[in-house]
């Protein structure tokens, strides 16, 4: 496998893409991924399924505790962290401008940014000093929405342009031993939540499959909903240090060719 005897960090893994890619993975020979998520059914099914390869942290990507804890246990379980992936996400939903009072603004985006971006941040900080001695890398889920209008509301294509600055700034600043790189999906069948404050904490993105597979396909080159599997490979190709030893800075899209469209 690419990843033999690689050790990671997933936040969000209890799910989704994040599930994916840890699935993925250990497919690929990982020696341990250390799962981060608030969903403690998700992580104990993942656990269960794949034993002592498998550490669950159960936690909010918001608290800077939870990622301490999730490097000490990659450390303490595994022997060392080689790959963190921050992945762990609200959507908003596509809600406009419009469509919010000043306040509900303020709380909405207090809440996304905190666990799209302050998430994402803290994972990179807990995680600096364990990859730089290993010369690891880190890989952050941006989205088509970080490069396109449309694929969100503006608190998530605002949040998700952010990854793409996070990304290189931090390419630049870990360099030369941290590798630092993104992957963008498209729309993808998943159950993707919304945030407490709007009252969406419950609503999920994949609500009506049907629905959603249509309208992406309707969007995209490639014609299809993608699924969380679809993207998994990107993850193990940016984390395989024979493979993209030379790649940071970068966001692979895996979007089904949005940026090959014309009118
Ligand atoms: P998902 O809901 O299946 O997975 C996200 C996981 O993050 C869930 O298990 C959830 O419990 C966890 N999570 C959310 N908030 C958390 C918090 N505060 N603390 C701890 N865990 C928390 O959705 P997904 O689509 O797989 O989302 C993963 C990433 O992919 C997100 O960053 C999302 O923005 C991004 N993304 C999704 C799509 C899509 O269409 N589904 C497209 C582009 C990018």
């Amino acid at each position: 496998g690419w990843l033999a005897g690689q050790v990671a960090v997933i936040t969000g893994a209890a799910s989704g893409i994040g599930r994916a890619v840890a699935e993925r993975y250990l497919e690929e020979g990982a020696l341990g991924v250390v799962c981060v998520d608030a969903d403690r059914g998700g992580l104990d099914e993942l656990a269960r399924e794949h034993g002592s390869r498998v550490e669950p942290v159960i936690g909010d990507v918001r608290d800077h505790a939870v990622h301490e804890r999730a490097v000490e246990r990659a450390l303490a379980s595994y022997g060392g962290l080689d790959v963190l992936v921050g992945n762990a996400g609200l959507f908003d939903f596509r809600r406009p401008l419009r469509g919010y009072t000043a306040s509900a603004l303020a709380a909405t985006m207090d809440e996304l940014f905190a666990v799209n971006l302050r998430g994402y941040l803290y994972a990179a900080m807990a995680a600096r000093e364990a990859l730089e001695a290993a010369g690891g890398c880190m890989i952050f889920t941006a989205s088509v929405a970080s490069f396109h209008a449309g694929g969100g509301g503006v608190l998530y294509t605002m949040g998700k342009h952010a990854v793409v600055g996070l990304v290189r700034q931090l390419a630049l600043e870990l360099a030369p031993r941290v590798r630092v790189n993104g992957v963008g999906p498209g729309g993808t069948l998943t159950g993707l939540r919304g945030t407490q404050t709007l009252g969406h904490g419950d609503r999920q993105i994949d609500a009506d499959p049907r629905a959603f597979d249509e309208r992406v396909s309707a969007a995209v080159p490639l014609a299809f909903a993608q699924r969380p599997r679809d993207h998994a490979g990107l993850y193990v190709l940016l984390a395989s240090r024979d493979n993209a030893r030379a790649v940071t800075g970068e966001i692979f899209m895996s979007d089904g060719g949005v940026a090959a469209r014309s009118i």
